[in-house]
């Protein structure tokens, strides 16, 4: 190793000093006890942000480990282009190796099995146990197979698929839409709210209508929404749907699906007659990753997980903060990687904090921008602030902080590639 720090390194040291700082976090980093080891589960949006900004806060005092199954980040933002033809899987993939060699993380490829709040442990699926002095938990979605009766098989065969943890399942999606002939009928369906990413499915249609339209024009592209309306956009959306893409796109509310029959290729509904489909896209609904569930920590109606929003700790147990999807979200806060990127940078300086016990900042705040690409190219996007109000301990949306687009642009369009890229660089590199 070199004795002499490189300039690029000086100028890290330097802007991380400034950020401390600012964050009231600078004299609490030699406070903290050597050894201090901070165990993060999930290497997504919240868990790879989390594992990044520790080290960052903490001048590197704290050990972090970070256990991930997957070789690489792919991103689930922007993979919904993979479906419409215009990206490859490459595009939208990040290794890990950034976050050891540039912040000293140790990166263990594993799956966590269990965790004991009680020890102060984790056990991984290969065998080893990793004790904590905080965990961090963002292990994402699972999706509720039990919810759609028929589902689980028709997926397992590989009949019906879903697509919405971006990697082979996209591609295999993208597969079976290039199979399919002219003519053919792709059916989206889409769970109650609150699932992971509002205005995902919308998105996706309009890429898959995308694709129809150049290479397939008799198709079509029907939604089917459990929901009353269009949950994010929705003006934006189906102004899109009627401009761009008439006689292909159809959208249907209220369509709740209960049962898939695989072999037909049918959807049944609560209410609605069953719909057939060539492709079928059934989303069913969702809840916090396996693990989340499985170490008592899903106590917001078996589902998702409540937490202190100033340190995003469980209130479940104690020194386990749960991040991103999982959690239980508050008035207006939607479940995407950028929210989840927010929650990681307020958890991070918290735990920082209580570790090197200065106090947690009492005055957080989140922010969000969703991009949607309506075609190869062109835009739309939604964007809000959230500030923590400590008298109902909760995160609300900053009146008129927000907006959305006025119209589809290309623009935008650069907007939202810079905004992935930028984001993966922010939580990988
Ligand atoms: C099609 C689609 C489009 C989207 N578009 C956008 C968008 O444009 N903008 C946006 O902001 N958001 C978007 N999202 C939403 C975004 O992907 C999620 O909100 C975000 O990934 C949540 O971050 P997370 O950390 O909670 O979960 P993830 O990013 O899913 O990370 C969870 C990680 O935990 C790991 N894991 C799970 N269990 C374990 C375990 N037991 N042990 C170890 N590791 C484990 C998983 O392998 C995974 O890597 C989109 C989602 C989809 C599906």
């Amino acid at each position: 190793m070199d004795a002499k720090p490189a300039r690029r390194e000086l100028l890290v040291a330097a802007s991380a000093a400034a950020t401390l700082g600012a964050l009231g976090l600078a004299g609490c980093a030699t406070a903290i006890p050597a050894r201090t080891r901070v165990l993060v589960v999930g290497g997504g949006y919240g868990g790879a942000t989390a594992a990044k900004y520790i080290r960052l806060f903490s001048a590197n005092r704290i050990e972090v480990v970070l256990v991930e199954p997957e070789a690489s980040f792919v991103s689930c933002p922007t993979s919904n282009l993979v479906l419409g033809g215009s990206k490859q899987l490459a595009d939208i993939t990040t290794p890990y190796d950034g976050l050891t060699r540039h912040h000293g993380i140790q990166v263990v490829k594993d799956r966590v099995a269990a965790i004991d709040a009680a020890k102060k442990q984790a056990t991984l699926a290969s065998g080893p146990v990793i004790g904590y002095d905080k965990l961090v938990l963002s292990p994402g979605i699972d999706l509720m197979w039990g919810g759609v009766t028929g589902l689980q098989s028709a997926h397992a065969e590989g009949r019906i698929l879903q697509a919405w943890k971006a990697g082979p399942e996209t591609v295999a999606l993208r597969r079976q839409l290039e199979a399919m002939a002219d003519g053919g009928v792709y059916v989206l369906t889409i769970p109650e709210s609150p699932y992971r990413c509002p205005p995902g499915p919308y998105e996706r249609a309009c890429q898959v209508a995308s694709y129809f339209k150049a290479a397939k024009p008799r198709s079509k592209v029907l939604i089917l929404d459990a929901n009353p309306d269009v949950t994010s956009k929705g003006p934006l959306f189906k102004k899109v749907w009627a401009d761009e893409y008439p006689g292909i796109v159809e959208y249907r509310p209220q369509h709740k699906a209960v049962a898939v029959d695989a072999r037909a290729g049918s959807v049944k509904f609560e209410v609605q007659e069953d719909v057939k489909g060539t492709v079928l896209n059934v989303l069913p609904p969702m809840r916090a990753g396996a693990i989340a569930v499985d170490a008592g920590l899903a106590n917001a109606n078996g589902r998702w997980c409540h937490v202190d929003f100033l340190t995003f700790e469980s209130t479940a147990a104690k020194d386990i903060h749960v991040l991103g999807d999982a959690v239980q979200s508050a008035p207006a806060m939607p479940k995407s990687g950028h929210m989840a990127n927010s929650h990681a940078k307020v958890a991070a300086a918290a735990i920082v904090a209580q570790l090197g016990g200065t106090p947690v900042n009492p005055a957080p705040m989140l922010n969000n921008t969703c991009y949607s690409f309506v075609d190869a190219s062109r835009v739309i996007h939604v964007a809000s602030v959230h500030e923590y109000v400590a008298a109902e301990k909760t995160f609300k949306a900053v009146p008129g902080s927000g907006g959305v687009s006025s119209a589809p642009s290309a623009l935008e369009g650069q907007y939202g590639w810079n905004w992935a890229r930028t984001i993966w660089a922010d939580m990988l590199t």
